[in-house]
């Protein structure tokens, strides 16, 4: 069951993201304990929200600077105490009110907290579909594809966070670039129409996300000496930009060839990843789907892959999630 017990926050310190308490360090949930445990629940859902990070835990009123009281009806914080304004006999009601969704990860949404954290729990599940968004949750098509959309940009700041060298000499690492993100982001998360620039290892499966400022040869090299091992095969569709890996210490290959390229070491395993990493690729280029969500489905792919049990997964999600929004001070 969910190990989320509630923190004791001490309200003389100073909140700051740092300092906001943050207690569920690891949870492990089925979708049988998750619907089991939060369906219909509100205070629990709250809770976890809270524990992850995702909504603020404590908020303090601007007029008596005591700590408000959370008011799961009202979805907010309040306070109903008085104080006496500067140089004044007479005391005020504080009546002070702010929502806990205000600028938060959950703001940009009109779906209720319950259905949102059941759509990422599907999302991330291995069960996930239209079919079953749309049954399980009754939501619209254009819902899922926001919260689809949503989840993605969670999951590829995930695999930004996680990212680390790969490849080495005898594996082979696919490289591709494009065009990331339609809504407005802020300023310090992925822009508007940021190139993304990702690499994966067949052998490993172990993958790479970073942003990019361009796709010129000069910065993509400075990002594949970074993060691939010299020695290591590397793919890509085109020449142009890579015309000179070859000078750095890697073997350049471009996709044409590489389709009848057959690394004869390549275990059943590696092979499976493979398998599963060209269908992505297939699938993601029939479906006619636009590039920039490209990255967005490998990140998917490799997230699930890193977490192979599911029941780890919404955990992750939710750090990832409150890392990325965190709440308001
Ligand atoms: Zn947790
Ligand atoms: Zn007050």
């Amino acid at each position: 069951m969910a190990n989320c017990a509630p923190a004791t926050a001490s309200s003389s310190e100073p909140l700051t993201n740092e300092t906001l308490p943050r207690t569920c360090n690891n949870c492990y949930l089925s979708y049988k304990d998750f619907s089991c445990y939060y369906s219909g629940h509100y205070d629990r859902l709250i809770q976890l929200c809270q524990d992850h990070g995702l909504l603020k835990k404590q908020a303090f009123c601007p007029h008596c600077g005591k700590e408000c009281r959370l008011d799961l009806l009202k979805k907010g914080f309040r306070c109903d105490r008085s104080y006496a304004p500067y140089r004044k006999k007479a005391k005020k009601r504080c009546d002070y009110y702010l929502n806990i969704f205000k600028g938060t990860w959950f703001s940009r949404t009109r779906l209720d907290v319950e259905t949102a954290l059941f759509f990422v729990y599907l999302y991330v599940s291995d069960f996930f579909s239209y079919r079953v968004a749309r049954t399980e949750l009754a939501l619209s098509d254009m819902a899922i594809n926001d919260w689809s959309s949503f989840a993605r940009e969670v999951i590829v700041h995930w695999c930004i966070r996680h990212k680390k060298q790969i490849g080495g000499p005898g594996t082979t690492v696919e490289i591709d670039e494009a065009k990331f993100g339609k809504r407005k982001y802020n300023v310090d998360r992925v822009s508007e129409g940021q190139w993304m620039f990702c690499g994966f290892c067949r052998q490993t499966g172990q993958f790479f996300v970073v942003p990019v400022t361009d796709t010129t040869s000069k910065t993509l090299l400075a990002v594949i000496m970074e993060y691939i091992v010299p020695g290591t095969t590397v793919v890509s569709d085109c020449w142009r930009a890579y015309d000179c890996l070859g000078d750095e210490g890697y073997v350049h290959l471009t996709v044409s060839r590489a389709i009848n390229f057959v690394d004869p070491v390549i275990d059943a395993h590696s092979n499976a990843i493979a398998r599963r990493w060209s269908k992505l690729r297939e699938t993601t280029a029939r479906c006619g789907r636009r590039r920039y969500n490209f990255v967005g489905y490998l990140s998917v792919a490799y997230f699930k892959l890193h977490f192979q049990d599911p029941k780890t997964r919404f955990h992750a999600f939710i750090k990832a999630a409150a890392d990325l929004y965190p709440p308001p001070l």
